[in-house]
């Protein structure tokens, strides 16, 4: 298009383009609202034509405005804490934001480790914002920004991308944390709470029946999970009582023991719980911390994306751990 005639175009779609913003509901409705600017503004057809063809291309941005919305930072934030609670939970390391990138944020993306493979996989889907499980900070580094962690925040920094990390409070979360889609993924309904800050769900499976043998269970875990899985310990009769509590709950395994138990079901297992296995005749499934763990992120970043209209992608960078 001839300069001129794209000044005439660049005029009118500068001069209307707020107006059509607010009045361009309906094709119909911003026709005959451009003929009337057009008209107006330049009383030929040829203005006609060119604010026609303007108008195309001001419906097809309007359609990417409607469909990419935004909202700030600190809202998100807000939206991640109201659901989420950290204030109630003491945790190995910072839960919220941990790493401030742009002011704005169109599109998150989830993962369950801020893995330097998740950050890039966030900086090609253009993300502004990523929700994980494992953050960057916990409790007993060195504090320095060395190694991997200076590739980490560099590419973060570098990129204007937002990290927000949710450790205890997503794992606890009664419908949309890691325990409770856990659960819902195996098939279980939860019908108590224990151990400590009661991460730990107990209860049986939803359709009311039973696993006849631990061998039964585990087909069931590595069904699922698509994932072998360690079985310690053997089950006395039936299983209906089963207590969970996703990745690294090794320690949680006493209580639900406590609890009345039948099975347990975690990421790992570490020397010491073989042996409560056999010695208490509670059977013991480690089927992975990252198996484990990789349904909690991805639904509170789904329900909070839809909530305020943002974009959001689940990255599932795979971990044999
Ligand atoms: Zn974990």
């Amino acid at each position: 298009m001839a300069r001129a005639a794209a000044g005439t175009l660049g005029a009118a779609l500068g001069g209307c383009r707020a107006w059509l913003r607010l009045r361009c509901r309906s094709v119909t409705g911003a026709i005959a609202a451009l003929n009337h600017v057009a008209l107006a503004r330049h009383g030929c057809l040829g203005g006609l034509l060119f604010s026609q063809t303007c108008l195309r291309g001001l419906m097809i941005r309007h359609h990417v405005e409607e469909r990419v919305a935004m909202i700030s930072r600190q809202a998100l934030l807000q939206a991640f804490d109201d659901l989420l609670q950290p204030a109630r939970f003491k945790d190995y390391g910072p839960n919220g934001l941990q790493v401030e990138g742009s002011a704005t944020v169109h599109k998150i993306v989830s993962g369950v480790t801020a893995s330097r493979a998740l950050i890039e996989a966030a900086i090609a889907a253009q993300a502004d914002a990523i929700f994980v499980h494992h953050g960057l900070f916990w409790r007993g580094q060195d504090g320095c920004v060395t190694g991997w962690m200076k590739q980490r925040l560099a590419l973060l920094l570098a990129h204007d991308i937002n990290l927000f990390a949710y450790h205890l409070p997503l794992d606890a979360h009664p419908e949309l944390g890691n325990n409770a889609q856990l659960g819902r993924q195996l098939g279980l309904v939860s019908q108590a709470r224990f151990g400590e800050q009661d991460l730990g769900f107990l209860g049986q499976r939803a359709d009311g029946g039973q696993f006849a043998t631990a061998e039964a269970l585990a087909a069931h875990l590595e069904f699922i999970l698509k994932r072998p899985v360690t079985l310690v310990g053997k089950s006395q009769g039936a299983i209906n009582k089963i207590a969970w509590c996703s990745g690294g709950g090794q320690g949680y395994f006493e209580s639900a023991i406590a609890a009345g138990a039948a099975a347990f079901i975690t990421g790992e297992i570490s020397e010491p719980q073989a042996h409560y296995a056999r010695e208490c005749g509670v059977v013991y499934f480690a089927c992975g911390h990252h198996a484990t763990e990789r349904y909690g992120a991805p639904a509170v970043a789904a329900q909070v994306a839809a909530e305020l209209g943002l974009q959001h992608a689940f990255v599932d960078i795979d971990n044999p751990a």
